[in-house]
Formats: C-alpha cells, structure tokens, sequence
C-alpha cells in the first residue's frame, strides 16, 4: 500500500504483546509468557517501522507523542526502552522537552529500577493497571498485584522524576464480588495522579468470563448498577477538580492524553506491533493479532497487515460524528444536517446533550448512552 507523501503522523502506537498472565476477561492481542523476548520484538518493531516508511516514500517522522501500550510494557525490563528510543531515532524525531512520551505499567513489574530506566530512557508519563484496591477484586481479575501494588509503583515513578501519572481503574464488576467502589475511588484520588481512565467490565465472548457468563456461572452488573458506579466516579473526579474531558477519561488541568485526544479528533497516527490500527489518511489499516504470525512475517520481510480500506468522505463524515461524541470538544453543530440537529434538540430537552460555542457536547447521562445516541445520529444523516 502507498500513501500520499504529504500524509506525516505525528503521533506513534508500539504495542507490546506480552503479559505474565492473562486475565480473565481480556480480549486483547496478547500472549502469556514469564519472559518477554525483548530482541525479537524490538526487531519486529523497527522492520515494520521501516517497511512502513519505505511503502510511504517517507524519510523521518516527526512526532509529537508516543504511545507504548500492552499487555505489559513493563515486563520488557530494563534497558529496553533505551534500545527501543535509539532504534526508532533511525526512522523519527521528536523534540525531548516537548514530546508526550507514555508507557503503560503494571504495578508487579514496575520496579524502582525500571522507572529510573524509563525515565533516562525519556519516558515522561505512565499509565498504570491499578484496578482497584481490592484483594479479593483483584484476586477475581486475575491480576498479580496486590492492594498495596499502585501506591508503590507511584511512588517509584516519582522518585525518578516521572510526576504525570494516569491511573486505570475498572468497574461494574458483578456484585458477588464484595468490591468497595468509593473506597476505590478515594484511594485513587489518595495517590494524586494527573489523570484517571476509567474501564465498565464487559463479558467479551472468546474469554473465560465470556464463557462462565454465557454458562451462567456469572451475572455482570446491571445496567442500573453499571450507571451508579460510573455516575458516582464522575462526581467524584470532578469535586477532586478532574475534568471529564472523554466518556472514559478525566484529567487535571492540561494533563489530558495529547496520544488518545489525536485519535478522538481524527488525526493521523501510526500503529505498530500485533493488533496495531494505523490511519494515514485517506486508509486505514490494522496488523495480524498473533504475535508469532506477527514476527514471522517481519522475520521474512512481510507486511504484518491483515488488512486496510480507503475512507471516503461519507465514512469519515461518520467517524468524526462516534468520536466527536466521545469527546468533550464534542461537534460542530454545522457539520450536521436538519434532523441531526433535531435529533439534537431532543438530547438536550432529555438533559442527554447540551450546546456551546456551537457545538454539542454529550451530558454524563449522554455518555451512558454513548452508542445508542451515536446511531441515532448517524441513522437521522438521511
Ligand atoms: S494485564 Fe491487561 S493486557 Fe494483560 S492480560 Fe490483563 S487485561 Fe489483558
């Protein structure tokens, strides 16, 4: 595939595949291993970076943030991050005091010595797996840390000077599992981070929650019960002074994810590793999800993707409409025809919706019904 030269993604994805167990109700590209083979992935990696930039007569890159994402990021150890940054040097630049650089951690594999290494490596945020503060949550999930885990991870990206931390907490887990929802939020807030992401527990059909639901050997939440605990965490972060910038995501003044707000507003990026999504427009294109399928075609000097498909202006017209709801920029009520607007109308005598500078933005209700109102829409384009 070849892509417009003009077409310069400022924003890079590196996925890591590797977990040291998988959790129970995890659906992502990821393989369970007690040692991640930092060689070949970091091989994996830079070949497809450099096939990337061949096929797009491309020289360097010009980033603006960088995202290494897992599975577990943290497993690849020290001295990884290093090699990695020196590698993609090769093929990107970026400026060092300006660059958003995350990297995601689990609490069990954040050490004091890997965050001293992240930071000197230039990694200057972290997004960690706290969940929840809960054993027996914890225990359920399938997570190898245990309550105390986050508070010494943060305080080991501290002493290393990396002060912007995002914190992942999970919710709606089924109600049999005693698990203290305030109390986890309060303990969240506790460890001041700049920015908290918020996950609602979903049963996806290929994994052992999946199963033991569809067997009925567990309920899910209710959606009553779905909407309390995601309307008691809004109230919360927001009287702690977060901003609900994202349906999912709250941050402090000027500490919101520059990587994920260039996805919700439809820039360019670039995503390497198994399961990657790249968008360079007008394609976009995704990666074989396997991580041994994965190498094996960088190996043999293979394009890892599994497939793309060329957006034209209706389907991108759409997927500004999903996106611009998830965000709190939410849309240009020009951009919308009569009966979006409307439909529009509507939301916001149900207080699912409100208008400002001329745009519409979804309330935390709205957000509840994120997908329901974003069909809507899409149904009311005519
Ligand atoms: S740590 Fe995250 S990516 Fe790894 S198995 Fe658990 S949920 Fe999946």
């Amino acid at each position: 595939m070849r892509v417009a030269p003009s077409v310069n993604p400022e924003h890079l994805y590196i996925h890591v595949p590797f977990c040291l167990r998988r959790c129970g109700y995890c659906d992502f590209a990821v393989t369970a291993t007690r040692v991640a083979p930092v060689d070949v992935w970091l091989d994996s990696i830079i070949a497809e970076l450099a096939l990337r930039q061949r096929a797009a007569g491309r020289s360097t890159l010009d980033l603006k943030t960088i995202y290494i994402g897992g599975g577990t990021p943290s497993l690849l150890g020290v001295g990884a991050m290093t090699r990695l940054r020196d590698a993609l040097r090769r093929f990107a630049a970026w400026d060092d005091s300006t660059v958003e650089w995350t990297a995601e951690a689990n609490p069990e594999s954040f050490s004091p010595q890997l965050a001293e290494d992240w930071a000197a490596a230039g990694i200057n945020r972290i997004s960690l797996g706290a969940q929840t503060f809960s054993r027996v949550a914890l225990e359920w999930m399938g997570r190898l840390h245990g309550p105390q885990g986050p508070r010494r991870a943060v305080k080991a990206a501290r002493a290393a000077g990396i002060d912007n931390i995002s914190l992942d907490l999970i919710f709606a887990l089924p109600s049999r599992i005693e698990r203290d929802w305030a109390g986890d939020l309060d303990g969240v807030l506790d460890l001041k981070p700049r920015h908290v992401s918020l996950y609602g527990l979903t049963a996806e059909p290929a994994t052992p929650l999946g199963r033991r639901v569809e067997s009925g050997r567990e309920i899910m939440a209710d959606e009553d019960r779905y909407a309390a605990e995601y309307l008691l965490a809004v109230d919360r972060l927001g009287a702690a002074g977060f901003e609900h910038y994202e349906v999912s995501n709250f941050a402090l003044p000027g500490a919101e994810s520059r990587h994920n707000r260039a996805y919700w507003r439809h820039r360019p990026y670039i995503g390497l590793g198994p399961g990657a999504h790249s968008y360079e427009p007008p394609a976009r294109s995704w990666n074989v999800r396997d991580w041994g399928e994965y190498s094996r075609r960088l190996h043999d000097g293979r394009s890892p993707a599994e497939g793309s498909e060329e957006l034209g202006a209706g389907e991108v017209t759409l997927e500004k409409v999903w996106l611009g709801l998830r965000a709190s920029d939410g849309l240009a009520l020009d951009t919308l025809t009569g009966a979006q607007r409307d439909r529009v109308g509507e939301w916001e005598r149900s207080g699912l919706a409100e208008r400002a500078d001329g745009a519409v933005r979804l309330t935390r209700h709205g957000w509840l019904l994120l997908d329901r109102l974003a069909v809507e829409l899409e149904g009311a384009a005519g």
